[in-house]
């Protein structure tokens, strides 16, 4: 399965090809970047998490611009057809609990939330929009930031304020919940623990930020609230704040709502403290002496802990602290001003492992000391990788609520032989060659210009084709109904299984032949390696297949599947069989039954950490 993926940002424009069926599936990466004066970056990598990392210069304007460059990208590194398409979608309210399929329906039920985020829902509509236009016939999947935290009891996720307003929607959600969710089940594939385990608090730290108390693989709490500006201080919002402050503000200062939330969003944080979103320039000012870095640094640190400590509490425990994110992975000293106060409940961090943390690929590396109950993992978080696992797993729900239906057309054989170059002599001379007729579809068969008479001891059929080219073995194909004209009872046998077969005589125009070979040749499906591919099938499987419709359709059980190199797929059958299901010239079968198509190997909620088959 080929999943193509979405993560479109108000700046950025994350996209990537997942290959489900191989283990480093994501074989292309991408992203956009830095649009400024009508250019922006492309970071580009193919060939898996090895490949090499490239950059080039693209002359886009905006984030939608890059979308619709999407296609034109692709196809220039060999990538076209994709099963499906996942879409991040910031905010999916109370409405969406999983990965959804979007129709018109949903598409307005996103449109809906877009009041509650404005800058993330909008630009995530604009690749859904444009993408279902560049793919009409390939379904779309939104998985959902929210979506994780649907298990929040309503303890946590209430605001204490009028019925009203909560009636309106205004809960708790949260958000980063694709992250979290990754995290949760790497770190528990690291302890080699099942998720339903254990106690984790996954710190999502990057220019966004978050913390959720994930117990055992459930979202119990998380810090973000009904908006993304809820929680912890970020690169530009302030996280929590005294709603009491928009009255002040607006009563001293005289700004508008809009204002203050504008300057909440996109100047606040670290920004705001220290003059740089980037934690890089914040530690750098710290290090050099400027006060208000200082202090940025350790009102970030003491916001992340504050929640840690509540999240223990809430949790009841806690086992695992994760970080990610671009501060979380990357900012040794930011884990350890977080990690420091905790030894009260047994977290002892390395500090030589904490430095040397560099994180390649999908890494998870522990970073406590060895007497710490409490273990610090470290790694990068992968939501796409996380979004084309849940656009499988409700592909393969799909496919099973409604199977696919395979039809396979159908050829109906009427008796005929095919005869050895002995077998030939005998009846048309020595030397004879048989000569060419016709081609049959299965393109290594002919029909030959010679037939011979087929004589059973009861009666005989005068003129029967002769099939080329010439075989090994002598075998005479007839059906049940043949067999009583004829008088000799003949066994239902594979095509060259011809061991303790009756004989029979066969008159060609120069002579006679008493021969072993008569068979009713078993129903078989001729098969391409290719369909056999698409439809999950190997030489040797049995199926069943439905011919014929209405009164007199008819379900033949035990086709045998022959796979085999230029092979065209037609299923094969005699005239009795053809006459049993009424069918008519140039029909197709409804292939019915697969009982060799494994169970597919996906993620279930409840065995959420048996699902790594396709992480790199
Ligand atoms: P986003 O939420 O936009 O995906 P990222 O997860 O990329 O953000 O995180 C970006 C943040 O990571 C920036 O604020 C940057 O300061 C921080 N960061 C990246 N590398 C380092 C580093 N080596 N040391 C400290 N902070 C870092």
């Amino acid at each position: 399965m080929k999943i193509l993926v979405f993560n479109a940002g108000s700046s950025s424009l994350k996209f990537g090809v997942f290959d489900m069926s191989i283990q480093d599936s994501r074989v292309f990466k991408g992203e956009f970047e830095g649009f400024k004066n009508g250019s922006c970056t492309l970071h580009f990598r193919i060939g898996g998490e090895q490949g090499e990392e490239l950059n080039r210069n693209e002359s886009l304007d905006t984030v939608e611009d890059a979308i619709v460059r999407v296609p034109e990208i692709l196809q220039e590194f060999g990538f076209a057809d994709f099963d499906a398409v996942g879409h991040r979608v910031a905010h999916g309210g109370e409405q969406f609990h999983d990965a959804t399929l979007i129709d018109a329906e949903v598409l307005k039920h996103i449109e809906d939330c877009t009041t509650l985020a404005p800058l993330h829902n909008s630009t995530n509509l604009k690749a859904i929009t444009i993408s279902r236009e560049l793919w009409p016939d390939v379904p779309q999947i939104a998985v959902f930031d929210t979506a994780f935290h649907h298990t929040i009891p309503d303890r946590a996720t209430t605001y204490a304020v009028p019925k009203e307003w909560r009636d309106k929607g205004l809960r708790r959600y949260g958000f980063h919940g694709t992250s979290h969710k990754y995290v949760g089940l790497r770190v528990a594939r690291e302890l080699a623990r099942p998720v339903t385990d254990l106690q984790i608090i996954s710190c999502h730290l990057g220019n966004g930020a978050s913390i959720c108390a994930i117990n055992r693989g459930f979202s119990i709490d998380t810090s973000m609230g009904m908006t993304p500006l809820e929680g912890l201080v970020m690169g530009t919002r302030s996280g929590d704040v005294d709603p009491g402050m928009f009255t002040y503000l607006a009563r001293e200062l005289g700004l508008s709502v809009e204002e203050i939330e504008y300057q909440l969003y996109a100047n606040s944080g670290l920004k705001a403290l220290a003059g740089s979103h980037d934690l890089r320039e914040v530690e750098q000012k710290a290090a050099d002496g400027d006060a208000d870095a200082q202090l940025a640094i350790n009102v970030y640190a003491y916001r992340v802990r504050k929640y840690i400590g509540a999240y223990a509490a809430a949790m009841g425990g806690v086992d695992v602290i994760a970080f990610t994110g671009g501060i979380g992975e990357n900012s040794a000293s930011m884990r350890r001003r977080v990690c420091d106060k905790f030894e009260f409940l047994g977290l002892h961090l390395d500090d030589d492992k904490n430095l040397a943390v560099q994180l390649k690929g999908f890494e998870a590396p522990q970073v406590q000391s060895f007497d710490s109950r409490i273990k610090v993992i470290v790694t990068q978080t992968c939501e796409q990788l996380m979004i084309a696992q849940e656009v499988k797993y409700l592909q393969v729900q799909r496919e099973q609520a409604e199977p696919k239906k395979w039809y396979i057309p159908v050829a109906v054989s009427a008796r005929h032989v095919h005869l050895s170059q002995e077998a030939v002599e005998a009846l048309f001379g020595k030397d004879h060659q048989l000569k060419k007729m016709r081609t049959l579809s299965q393109t290594e068969g002919w029909a030959a210009e010679e037939t011979v008479e087929v004589i059973g001891p009861k009666g005989s059929f005068k003129t029967v084709r002769v099939m080329g080219p010439t075989r090994k073995q002598t075998q005479i194909e007839v059906s049940k109904t043949d067999t009583f004209t004829l008088g000799v009872e003949a066994p239902v046998r594979p095509s060259g299984k011809l061991e303790h077969t009756p004989f029979i005589k066969l008159r060609g125009t120069s002579g006679e032949l008493e021969t072993n070979g008569l068979i009713i040749a078993a129903r078989h499906i001729h098969m391409s390696p290719e369909d056999a591919g698409k439809i999950g099938l190997k030489d040797g499987d049995y199926v069943d297949v439905k011919l014929g419709d209405g009164g007199r359709s008819v379900s033949f059980a035990n086709t045998l599947i022959r796979v085999k190199k230029g092979y065209t797929t037609e299923m094969h059958i005699d005239t009795d069989e053809a006459n049993a299901a009424g069918i008519a010239f140039q029909t197709k079968g409804e292939l019915v039954t697969n009982e060799t198509r494994g169970e597919a190997d996906i993620m279930t909620k409840k065995n959420m950490e048996l699902s790594w088959r396709n992480e790199p």
